[in-house]
């Protein structure tokens, strides 16, 4: 959704305007003041911001230059406004960078045109279905490792790449988490749609870099014909277009993410359900630290669900110092979480599921909000998956670890009597989602 900030110390007309452009299909965003508009803009990268002039504390010229001289901030289009009509005060403000100049009270009707145009200017023709919307969806790996990249013989086989999984399905291409196994997929996605304009979306489930720390790599970021619609839920500090503008300022990588050249657009979810295209997402909260969700991806009757981060909430809550008074309480509530995360992946066909210990490990890790092997498969059979892909590897666990750990699943599932494939996630493997029979 297109996002605009409203900045201008006058309540009322914020409300007004607020409701006018939500109206008219805008997600607002408003501040009070200048320096906590200059943050709002520095963390959402609005496509719009409309700055009042005249403003207690830093003033709107001030935050208009202020605009102007961040590079993140150069594809928003800038707006004053003013109680005052004189032509040197336009003037000053067109000097302090701003793209248009409107005078108090606004005429909201000129306000749209203004907007429309800007938008018929900035938007990119949608380049079209990259996939054959027909064809069956699967999933392929690109990067099934948590925390850290851990390149080396030793993890050769399962591979070294932080999380990054690619679904194709109901004409769509889109990226679960950009950790470092999105380097590779660009450079597939380049060779295989070479002069071809791509239409992506990437979903991030959350901001820890084992999820983001390879976009900077993303070639098809890097050609101008390519429009890529990056998804996520905000986090606690940061905005999710902050997130990623910050990894790549200067001390940390040389082009910034104002100088990525292809058609970017972020925008943070609001709502657990939404389309893309043909596939149904939906969305949950996961027992992570921070802000995390999982994804359920839906094309016709297939269906795959991705949690790369999740801790069941009992086996946390069991661990915390609870008051004897609230233990039942608090157990029960555990309980009723761990069931809405039951509940959403009911009968999914793949699911790629966090599994990053082994029983042992995870006595010594309970609260790092991660799963253990026993308990990514418990969850997978009272959900009644058909699959399940061990996930978010363990950085210090080799290949030969991987392969034991699976054997054990698959006896767990044995002993259960229930039926569900487990494997571990591979880089490079395909998996297509077959709707289970049921
Ligand atoms: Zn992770
Ligand atoms: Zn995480």
């Amino acid at each position: 959704m297109k996002t605009i900030l409203v900045i201008d110390d006058d309540k009322e007309l914020r409300q007004a305007l607020t409701a006018a452009l939500e109206n008219q299909g805008w997600n607002v965003l408003s501040a009070s003041n200048g320096d906590e508009g200059l943050e709002l803009a520095r963390n959402h990268l609005p496509k719009a911001i409309l700055c009042d002039l005249l403003m207690p504390g830093k003033n709107g010229f001030r935050v208009c230059s202020a605009i102007r001289d961040d590079d993140a901030l150069k594809y928003s289009v800038l707006i004053a406004m003013s109680g005052k009509g004189f032509e040197d005060t336009k003037q000053a403000a067109m000097e302090a960078g701003a793209d248009e100049f409107m005078v108090k009270p606004l005429d909201f009707g000129r306000l749209c045109d203004v907007l429309a145009h800007i938008i018929d200017q900035s938007e990119v023709e949608v380049p079209p279905a990259a996939v054959e919307p027909a064809s069956a969806p699967y999933v392929r790996f690109w990067g099934v490792r948590g925390s850290i990249p851990t390149p080396g013989p030793e993890t050769v086989r399962y591979g070294g790449n932080t999380a990054c999984v690619e679904f194709r399905g109901g004409g769509e291409i889109i990226i679960l988490d950009a950790g470092t196994g999105i380097r590779n997929l660009g450079n597939a996605l380049a060779s295989e749609f070479a002069g071809r304009a791509l239409g992506l979306t990437i979903l991030i489930t959350h901001s820890h870099w084992d999820h983001v720390h390879g976009f900077p790599f993303f070639q098809p970021a890097y050609d101008p014909s390519n429009r890529i619609r990056i998804l996520g839920f905000e986090g606690t500090r940061e905005g999710l277009a902050g997130v990623f503008s910050a990894q790549m300022e200067s001390p940390f990588f040389p082009i910034g993410l104002a100088q990525i050249p292809s058609h970017l657009s972020f925008e943070e979810l609001r709502s657990m359900e939404f389309t893309v295209g043909n596939v149904k997402v939906q969305a949950a909260f996961t027992n992570h630290p921070g802000v995390c969700v999982g994804y359920r991806l839906s094309v016709g009757e297939t269906s795959i669900a991705y949690l790369p981060d999740h801790e069941p909430f009992h086996r946390m809550r069991n661990k915390s110092v609870i008051p004897d008074a609230l233990k039942d309480q608090t157990r029960q509530f555990a309980l009723a979480e761990d069931e809405k995360i039951a509940r959403f992946l009911d009968g999914t066909d793949v699911l790629i599921l966090d599994a990053q210990f082994d029983s042992d490990e995870y006595a010594n890790h309970t609260g790092w909000g991660h799963s253990s092997v026993d308990d990514a498969v418990e969850l997978a059979l009272r959900s009644k998956v058909k699959k399940l892909f061990l996930f978010h590897h363990d950085p210090s666990h080799n290949d030969t670890k991987i392969d034991q750990m699976v054997l054990y699943a698959r006896s767990v599932v044995k002993k259960s009597g229930k039926s569900l494939d487990v494997e571990a996630a591979q880089e490079g493997q395909k998996c297509e989602c077959v709707p289970a029979k049921r």
